[in-house]
């Protein structure tokens, strides 16, 4: 049975790199029909944002990333799921290691450790050093029983034993292999705030929580090792977890990895929505309020550093925001090891089909309310038609309501720039002899009709077509854009239509 877990710990806004490994972890268990757990790993507290817990909860919800179990769900077998809220596990862990000599009790305070790092050049607390240290394998033992006993501040040191090959193996990696010379004995737990480190709640988490594969993103690979040491020194590594250790998301230009800097001076946003800094109220965008739709985001995301094999890029689904086309594709095997480029022009190319791809009752849903504020309140029908029309203009959905508005509000002012190219002497006479075109038509002209009889009057005519065209537009849309000139009138009506081109007649001087 696959058990997967996002695990993020709460220091800010979940990070897109963020998304695509919560994704990645979301697409393999539904793929196996597995569980997808969230757990909070908030043991640093030093770090720890308020309001990123939440932030989290509702960035994987907005994009369909559903949690089967721990934070978010009410189904809770293994809680509790915030790690500072597993304090008397681990104590009962940490003991377990000093006991069985596998950790050991440090003393050294910021100041000792900073004179053994100017001391002692590239010092690693380690094999080599920490004989030379206050520990409670150099120290005496009752001096060890009295500084515990009066209640002195310590660590917890994992005691990592020098000239062993340490083998990671990894889904997507393969064999890695390292030696155990290069770790040092990383803190486990800390009594200043009796909480233990990543290393350590992270891997009796797993254990507890019985997760089978663990996927997260690459910059947690050199901590692999340290995991396999710790799961052998647990006599828990017959049921070590798989680990897959994802690409890592590279700038879009240049090398190195993607960064908010990236984001901010390219103009995209890296996080999926919009997050408040606590601390000065500054404002980082987010995919969502940019007018991303999340399906759009999570096939933009499932391509960086996966491939299906095939030319497939959409992998959409009118029912489900993760289509079961892209959960039945996935496999942890075609998971790339190089970085994958963060190709921004790419998510709006997704976002722009998306858009066409999606119910228009969604497109309706999020316009209304702009609409509204512009005091126009059009029935869904009508503004389904609209959107039906103009939704290939647009690439973000803010794009859509310039493109909507002009069909529900006569342009007032005529965009002076479109006037002095499109808006010739002879244009009023040609507008005029489609006045009259349009008033020969029924009122109910099909689409068909509007643009057979346009066509026939301009070709029959040998008028100009680009001059009239754009002269009509002008005086529709109030500026040279928009759809096409038959779907205007035909959305707009042809009495609409009439007192536009009129009202324009009227009002364009040149
Ligand atoms: N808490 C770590 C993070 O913030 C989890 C790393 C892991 O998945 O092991 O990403």
């Amino acid at each position: 049975m696959v058990r997967v877990r996002f695990a993020p710990s709460p220091t800010g806004p979940l990070h897109i790199g963020g998304v695509r490994t919560a994704l990645f972890n979301y697409l393999f268990a539904r793929h196996n029909g597995g569980t997808m757990v969230l757990r909070i790993e908030d043991t640093d507290s030093k770090r720890f944002v308020p309001g990123a817990e939440d932030y989290i909860i509702e960035a994987l919800r907005w994009l369909g990333i559903e949690i089967d179990e721990g934070i978010g769900s009410d189904n809770q077998p293994y809680g509790p799921y915030r790690q500072s809220e597993r304090r008397d596990i681990y104590r009962e862990y940490v003991q377990q290691l000093i006991e069985q000599g596998a950790a050991y009790y440090a003393f050294d305070t910021v100041e000792e450790l900073e004179q053994a790092r100017q001391e002692m050049p590239n010092f690693s607390y380690d094999a080599s050093t920490r004989s030379k240290m206050r520990n409670s394998l150099s120290l005496p033992s009752e001096e060890v029983t009295r500084l515990l006993e009066s209640g002195e501040e310590y660590v917890v040191r994992f005691k990592v034993d020098p000239d062993r090959e340490v083998e990671v193996d990894d889904l997507i990696r393969g064999k890695v292999v390292i030696s155990s010379t290069q770790l040092d004995d990383k803190v486990l737990y800390k009594s200043a705030d009796d909480l233990p480190t990543y290393h350590l709640a992270n891997i009796v988490d797993d254990h507890l929580m019985q997760i089978t594969h663990v996927i997260r993103g690459e910059e947690w690979l050199p901590s692999a090792p340290l995991h396999v040491l710790l799961y052998e020194a647990f006599g828990w590594k017959d049921s070590m977890p798989q680990f897959a250790h994802l690409s890592l998301l590279l700038k879009p230009q240049g090398s190195g990895k993607l960064s908010k800097r990236d984001g901010d001076k390219l103009g995209f946003p890296v996080f999926p929505l919009e997050w408040r800094n606590p601390e000065d109220g500054s404002i980082s965008m987010g995919y969502r309020e940019q007018g991303y739709l999340p399906e759009a985001v999570s096939n933009f995301l499932a391509l960086l550093g996966w491939n299906p094999g095939t030319d497939q890029e959409l992998f959409a689904d009118p029912q489900e925001p993760i289509s079961s086309e892209l959960i039945s594709a996935f496999s942890l095997d075609r998971c790339s090891k190089s970085g994958a480029r963060f190709d921004f022009e790419k998510a709006k190319w997704f976002n722009h089909q998306y858009i066409q791809l999606i119910p228009v009752e969604r497109l309706i849903t999020y316009i209304r309310p702009s609409l509204t504020e512009h005091g126009v309140n059009p029935t869904d029908e009508h503004l389904r038609d609209v959107l039906l029309t103009i939704r290939d203009k647009a690439q973000l959905l803010p794009d859509l309501l310039p493109e909507v508005l002009y069909f529900f509000v006569a342009p007032t002012e005529y965009d002076a720039k479109g006037v002095k190219k499109h808006w010739k002497a002879e244009t009023p006479s040609y507008l005029q002899q489609m006045i009259t075109l349009l008033e020969e038509l029924p009122c109910e002209a099909s689409l068909d009709t509007i643009e057979q009889a346009l066509y026939d009057k301009i070709n029959g005519d040998e008028l100009p077509m680009g001059k009239v065209m754009n002269g009509i537009r002008m005086a529709l849309v109030g500026a040279p854009r928009g759809a096409r000139i038959h779907e205007i009138i035909y959305l707009l009506g042809i009495p609409e239509s009439i007192r536009r081109m009129q009202h324009a007649i009227d009002e364009i001087k040149l």
